[in-house]
């Protein structure tokens, strides 16, 4: 079997407005790069690279040459291949990984419908036969819809009154769910803000505090780590093995967050997975603005790891996200089925896929309209030279506990 070819599938779905008590606007417009490889067979395998897709659809283009003439069921060797051919642009980060991650992805879907049989089987067999969710809310009234979903995690972000916010959310959904702070790893956030905010919610027992510094000082994360008794989560803008091998080997992070459309591929998760097993790191792969068809390889892989913890799903960020795959995994109970089709056991609708063209996703929300903390128009003030947020404002509550 041979490969014939490599096609991408560029998307950029209108987000659903989130409606009110959510400051600066509603839910981010979706992004998406999907991946397909051909075969002189008729297979035909499908992936995802995400992240800046635009751009990754151009890596994936430059390196599809290489693939051409290849067997696609030597995933490792190609991956080295492509490893190798491209070490000469220098460190690519998430857009090296990220064209990889589509094209790897794609390689496992081929080998699983050569064999007949879905991928999780061929990373080892199911652990589990479902995989549990959280959900993402910025309000009580929001966490308690994803309750009444079923859903038993839920992730709340930002770093402007994060205690209100937490307190809110387990008054409206008593002690049934899990909760779970991003606070996005700022660059305007001092460490020992993330120190601050951390201890503040010790007491709400969270199932983790994620990227509470910007990702890049691992120093600095570490520092929040010794000081803060919160499982600490980090990883998804970091690029395959090499990426996160500090934070797993150094014990940095308590839950690895392999983002699964740009961590290079089901090869790279599987690996983190095993790494971070000897450390006692748990699983809960980045997923919220993917595409579904990164959020299926994460399910097969989950499926087949011990240490896997949770799977972030946003459900109602875009209605395109239920239309352009086919078929849709439901969530039921807070958990989704594994899937038992072989390969990943999914496709894309390719005319709905067409139906919303790209338009790139650089932009600054919020620059226009104003935010939280910043007037309409001043948004250019606060980025780099100075805190953008009011500190007073920001940790005000956080002060008081
Ligand atoms: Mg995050």
């Amino acid at each position: 079997m041979k490969i014939t070819d490599v096609k991408t599938f560029l998307m950029s779905p209108p987000a659903r407005p989130r409606g009110e008590g959510k400051p600066g606007g509603g839910w981010s417009a979706r992004n998406w790069l999907f991946v397909k490889v051909y075969t002189d067979e008729g297979v035909v395998g499908i992936g995802e690279g995400s992240g800046w897709p635009r751009v990754i659809e151009t890596a994936v283009r430059d390196i599809a040459p290489i693939l051409i003439g290849e067997d696609p069921t030597h995933i490792e060797r190609i991956w080295q291949k492509i490893l190798t051919a491209t070490m000469g642009n220098g460190m690519t980060g998430t857009i090296g990984s990220g064209a990889m991650n589509g094209i790897d992805m794609a390689l496992w879907d081929i080998k699983g419908k050569v064999l007949n049989t879905p991928v999780w089987n061929l990373l080892g067999g199911k652990v589990r036969d479902r995989i549990r969710v959280y959900g993402h809310a910025a309000t009580a009234e929001e966490a308690l819809r994803l309750k009444e979903k079923g859903i038993t995690g839920v992730k709340t972000g930002g770093v402007i009154d994060p205690v209100d916010r937490v307190e809110a959310i387990r008054k409206a959904v008593g002690d049934e769910m899990d909760i779970m702070v991003d606070a996005h790893g700022p660059p305007w956030f001092t460490t020992k803000d993330a120190i601050l905010v951390g201890k503040a919610l010790e007491p709400y027992n969270l199932l983790f505090y994620e990227d509470p510094v910007p990702p890049d000082n691992v120093d600095a994360l570490a520092r929040v780590q010794e000081n803060v008794d919160i499982p600490i989560a980090a990883g998804e803008r970091h690029s395959h093995i090499w990426g996160v091998r500090q934070l797993i080997e150094r014990e940095i992070v308590d839950v690895v967050q392999p983002d699964s459309g740009r961590i290079g591929g089901i090869t790279q998760l599987k690996k983190i997975a095993a790494m971070a097993e000897a450390h006692y790191i748990t699983v809960a792969p980045h997923s919220g603005s993917l595409g579904p068809v990164g959020e299926y390889a994460a399910l097969h892989v989950l499926a087949s790891i011990p240490n896997a913890l949770i799977l972030e799903r946003v459900e109602f960020d875009s209605p395109s996200r239920y239309e352009v795959v086919v078929p849709h995994p439901e969530t039921v109970d807070g958990y989704i089925e594994v899937p038992d089709r072989p390969g990943l056991g999914v496709d894309i609708d390719e005319a709905v896929a067409a139906r919303y063209p790209s338009r790139g996703n650089t932009g600054t929300p919020g620059e226009e309209s104003g935010g939280a903390s910043w007037e309409p128009g001043t948004w250019h003030e606060y980025v780099y030279y100075q805190t953008r947020y009011r500190r007073q404002k920001t940790l005000r509550r956080v002060r008081e506990v």
